[in-house]
């Protein structure tokens, strides 16, 4: 019986490959990877050769069906993206729905995600989160979804790339000003930094210093306070009663 694994991969330390996964990794019949070349160093640094064939964006729904096959065939298939857990702002969704649909087992081999990490380091509240992953490109529609979600209270956390950080902290002193935000930049990695501040301070921060903008980052921004919201509804029940006077 057919069954695909997914496999979480590292987001930088190699040491952080369980053994699970390299167990795996090294007796499935077949890794799908969102870049086969990239997965090939990989699998060459642990030793392992399997086939891989590619699953990415552009071609994930027929390489589902394709793979659909290999399982009903009885092959073992491993998933993994290129850095963290597939599916998360990766590749994966609709090969793994369209196998639960078909009835096939699929199987977690959990590790790295940067989300998780980033959250576990950041001293803001983790007991309620908004994952956003990567927001739209165009400031426009970035800055209508940062005001559409402004007043939850729930820690907010971004995927972003070098290119976009600064307009994404300029983005986010434009719509909610002077909020808390952690920065986690290259987690397991050479210069793994955590910066924190509001994101004017932070963008001061990087022109001062401009390494401070490369690598991958975690955007952690804090939610609305509770105290905030309750000092506009308080405010909001004063007037009233003013007004009532
Ligand atoms: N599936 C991955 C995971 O489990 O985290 C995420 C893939 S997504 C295409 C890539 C984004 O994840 C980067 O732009 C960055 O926001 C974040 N990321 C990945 N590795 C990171 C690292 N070592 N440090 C900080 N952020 C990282």
């Amino acid at each position: 019986e057919g069954v695909l694994y997914v496999v979480a991969t590292p987001i930088g330390n190699l040491e952080d490959l369980s053994a699970r996964a390299a167990r795996v990794l090294s007796e499935v019949d077949r890794i799908a990877a969102e870049d086969t070349r990239h997965t090939q160093r990989l699998l060459r640094h642990l030793g392992i050769e399997r086939p891989l064939v590619s699953l990415h964006e552009h071609n994930e729904a027929a390489r589902a069906e394709w793979l659909r096959e290999r399982l009903a065939a009885g092959e073992q298939l491993a998933l993994v993206s290129d850095a963290g857990t597939p599916l998360i702002s990766d590749p994966g969704f609709v090969l793994v729905r369209e196998l639960r649909r078909s009835g096939f087992r699929v199987v977690p081999v959990p590790g790295a995600c940067a989300l998780v990490a980033a959250l576990s380091v950041a001293g803001l509240p983790t007991d309620r989160f908004l994952f956003e992953g990567f927001l739209p490109a165009k400031s426009t529609a970035r800055r209508r979804q940062l005001e559409a979600d402004a007043e939850r209270t729930e820690t907010r956390v971004f995927y972003e790339s070098p290119h976009r950080i600064r307009d994404l902290l300029a983005d986010l002193e434009a719509t909610l000003g002077a909020r808390r935000v952690v920065l986690a930049r290259e987690l397991t990695k050479t210069f793994e930094t955590l910066l924190e501040g509001t994101p004017g301070e932070l963008l001061a921060r990087m022109a001062e210093d401009p390494d401070q903008t490369r690598g991958e980052f975690v955007v952690m921004v804090a939610g609305a306070a509770a105290a905030e919201l309750a000092a506009d509804a308080a405010e909001g029940e004063a007037l009233i009663a003013a007004m009532l006077a």
